[in-house]
């Protein structure tokens, strides 16, 4: 069942409760207004109807009081009667008030007479007039009459019997014997201009004053009548005039309102009133029906609509609670559906990191405030080889598992991460620790232990420890290193920054080198730099190192204690993370043995010089190099002079040490690369690449001064020849050789201790037709 208050009926239901109550209060609001006003119209009509009465009676009073001074003498004369009227100010206090008159009864026999005696007071047209002029009977002639205004003078002398309506007044006024209204009249004053409504007010006037008792004796009686003829617009115009009435009114003279009796009608545009309501008024002998009539008996104006404001008012009253009932609905579902939707996720993020807690390849454990494990993952649970209920519940200084330093000193409780976590409150990273299992297994982790507040921050209230097992990576570590014992032990190696400057060496550098390690690093190489070495070699290898590309090659280097060793050698740039180039490293083997090998194989044993087998693959390959780039290529040969006489003066022994002495000689003074040989005895070949005839000249005249400059052990100063000779095209090393051996055999014949050059001429035969 769904809450009422959710309901999506519920602003409905306010709406069209809004829509009840508005319209109950609007139908009593408008009620209340219907009373009020019918209450307002009753009492304005009921209000009228005694202004009429108490106007009707002022009338009755003068007629009254006219009557009593009419009987207060025998004969009240024309001018008394004038009087009389002028004090009453009978003009001014009546409303209404047309004429106040005296009509005395005259039989038809006494009609020339009364008009005789009128006329001699002053009216010498007066005559009597009647409307009916068959009439026999009695007549009730207007005699006195005031204000005798010109428009009442019409009505001077007129025969009030003569008419009918007015007859029937006289009549009943004098059954009556008081003042007696008449029917509805046409003034006589007005009839031949307009037909005003009025009426007449009839009293009458008995003989010897005293009223007869029957109505008989009253008519017979009759002495005359006094009567105030009334203006029926004029008196109830005045009448609403000087009263503040809201309602307007007909007055019908009879029991029915006829309109041919309508004695007055104050809105004759309002036929169809809102508020109707009739009255009868009994009168002076007269029934006058009164129509009360109201569009509005209430000056409300725009308060008629009060009762549709007040609708109008409650339904947006309601409207807006029905919209703000809605409103709130749709925030409350809205915010239900929000706080479903975070409940879910949440609930979503929690299993997630639960199962990252389970999945997690670290161990994870959460030890309390009391140092007991209250949570551990799976992960955990492996590498302990412990289920989660051997774990949860116990210290982490439980026996189950006691811990290890990386030395295998025992881990004290005080050091271990998780203690000092809690209570020094900083986190501890990376803390090596040996776990003896219960097999006796050792499991090795890396530790770490980060503290966890309370809500509000005052106190630790548990520990975070996580650990991951190291103990593969501790034994390859392990394994590694005894490898790089080995390479450090047993391979030549060294790192140079940019500059060359060694930054690391191993031991096997050590030894070779037999300088140690602080001897070597921050020094260049040049340490072990060996002056045989070309500093061409030197300045190629750093070219192309300076490229990026690696550099390989045999290289001759010097001890400490001075004496060689070779090294082949390998040296590759070496790039940082950002492969930004940071230095070089050179591997290197030791290849001396292979090198002596080689040097005994190509070296003259006696002198240390290029032995004849060398002298013949240099002078080959020199030659293929000539003959390829047409490059420049000489040789010299030499001989020294009476050599034969050392050894037969000073012994075989003493000629061999001088040739050794040459030979050094020879060495010391020629270019690198340059190649000196023994050629056989005591005669010397020295290769000169890149050398034309002038330049192989000019070292022989060189090599020649310093042999003849030496003093040599035992024998002192000695000479020899040389014979120069240069590349030829189509040369061969027989056909040069031979030159330059004619050349030397030249400078025998010439004296020796000299040199000579070649005599080339082109008809030589080439090497090709001399094999
Ligand atoms: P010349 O000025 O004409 O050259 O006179 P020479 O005496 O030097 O004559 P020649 O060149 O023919 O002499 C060669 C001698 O050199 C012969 C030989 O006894 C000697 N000889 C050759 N080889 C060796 C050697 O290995 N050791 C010694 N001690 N003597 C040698
Ligand atoms: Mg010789
Ligand atoms: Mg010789």
């Amino acid at each position: 069942m769904k809450n009422f208050w959710e309901s999506r009926f519920l602003p409905l239901l306010f709406l069209l409760l809004g829509l009840v109550f508005s319209s109950l209060i609007a139908w009593k609001s408008a009620l209340w207004i219907q009373e009020t006003e019918q209450i307002r119209f009753q009492s304005a009509s009921n209000h009228i109807a005694s202004l009429i009465h108490k106007e009707l009676d002022a009338h009755i009073q003068l007629i009254h009081s006219v009557a009593a001074f009419m009987n207060a003498s025998n004969h009240v004369s024309r001018e008394e009667w004038k009087q009389y009227a002028l004090e009453n100010h009978i003009n001014e206090h009546f409303l209404g008030f047309r004429a106040l008159g005296y009509a005395p009864l005259i039989q038809p026999s006494e009609r020339l007479k009364h008009e005789q005696s009128v006329r001699d007071e002053g009216f010498p047209n007066y005559t009597v007039f009647q409307l009916n002029t068959s009439s026999t009977s009695a007549m009730f002639p207007i005699t006195y009459m005031e204000p005798l205004s010109e428009l009442n003078e019409k009505a001077f002398g007129f025969d009030l019997a003569s008419e009918i309506i007015r007859k029937e007044a006289l009549h009943q006024s004098f059954i009556r014997a008081d003042a007696t209204l008449s029917s509805k009249i046409n003034l006589v004053q007005k009839y031949i201009t307009d037909h005003q409504a009025g009426f007449l007010i009839f009293f009458p006037l008995y003989q010897n004053r005293d009223v007869p008792s029957s109505e008989e004796e009253r008519l017979k009686k009759a002495k005359g009548i006094v009567y105030i003829a009334i203006d029926a617009k004029k008196m109830f115009e005045q009448l609403l005039q000087s009263n503040y009435i809201l309602v307007d009114f007909e007055i019908y003279d009879g029991m029915t309102p006829l309109e041919q009796n309508l004695l007055y009608n104050s809105n004759p545009d309002l036929t169809v009133p809102r508020l109707s309501h009739y009255v009868s008024l009994e009168i002076y002998g007269k029934t006058w029906t009164i129509h009360f009539k109201a569009q509005n008996a209430l000056e409300m104006n725009n308060s008629r609509y009060f009762p549709w404001l007040q609708m109008l008012f409650g339904l947006l009253l309601f409207s807006l609670l029905s919209g703000l009932i809605y409103v709130l609905q749709r925030t409350r579902k809205k915010a239900y559906a929000i706080a479903a939707e975070k409940t879910k996720l949440l609930a979503k993020s929690e299993s997630e990191i639960r199962s990252i807690f389970q999945t997690m390849q670290e161990g994870i454990m959460i030890l309390n405030d009391q140092g007991m494990i209250v949570e551990c993952n799976l992960a955990a649970q492996e590498m302990l080889q412990l289920s989660k209920s051997e774990i949860v519940g116990n210290f982490s200084s439980d026996s189950k598992w006691s811990a290890v330093q990386e030395d295998g000193s025992v881990f004290d409780r005080e050091e271990r991460p998780s203690y000092k976590a809690f209570h020094t409150g900083l986190a501890q990273n990376n803390v090596i620790m040996g776990i003896k299992r219960e097999d006796g297994s050792h499991l090795w982790v890396k530790t770490n232990a980060q503290p966890l507040y309370s809500d509000d921050f005052e106190k630790i209230s548990s520990v975070l420890v996580t650990f991951s097992d190291i103990t593969a990576y501790r034994k390859s570590k392990y394994e590694l290193e005894k490898y790089l014992q080995i390479i450090d032990a047993h391979v030549i190696i060294s790192s140079t920054d940019l500059h060359g400057m060694i930054t690391e060496v191993s031991e096997a550098f050590c030894k070779i080198s037999g300088y140690t390690k602080e001897e070597l690093i921050g020094r260049s190489h040049n340490i072990v730099r060996h002056p045989d070495m070309p500093t061409t070699l030197y300045k190629e290898m750093w070219d192309t190192l300076k490229k990026g590309i690696s550099w390989s090659g045999e290289i001759k280097n010097r001890r400490k204690d001075g004496s060689d060793y070779w090294i082949e050698t390998i040296i590759e740039p070496r790039y940082n993370e950002e492969y930004e180039l940071v230095g070089y490293t050179a591997i290197r083997h030791d290849i001396t043995d292979k090198k002596r090998v080689e040097e005994l194989s190509i070296t003259d044993r006696l002198t240390g010089l290029y032995n004849r087998l060398k002298l013949d693959e240099l002078f080959a390959h020199y030659l293929s190099i000539a003959k390829r780039h047409q490059a420049l290529f000489s040789i010299i040969l030499l001989d020294i002079d009476k050599f034969k006489s050392v050894n037969d003066t000073y012994g075989h022994q003493v000629g061999d040490s001088l040739l050794q002495e040459i030979a050094k000689l020879l060495k010391t003074n020629v270019r690198f690369e340059d190649a000196v040989g023994r050629w056989g005895g005591e005669e010397f070949l020295i290769l000169l690449p890149n050398s034309n005839s002038e330049d192989a000249r000019l070292l022989a005249e060189k090599l020649r001064g310093v042999i003849e400059a030496e003093n040599f052990a035992y024998v002192g100063s000695r000479t020899a020849s040389f014979g120069v000779a240069t590349y030829h095209q189509n040369d061969d090393e027989k056909s040069m050789t031979a030159r330059a051996d004619e050349a030397l055999y030249l400078a025998k014949e010439s004296g020796r201790n000299r040199v000579e050059v070649e005599i080339h001429t082109c008809h030589l035969p080439s090497s090709s037709t001399l094999s």
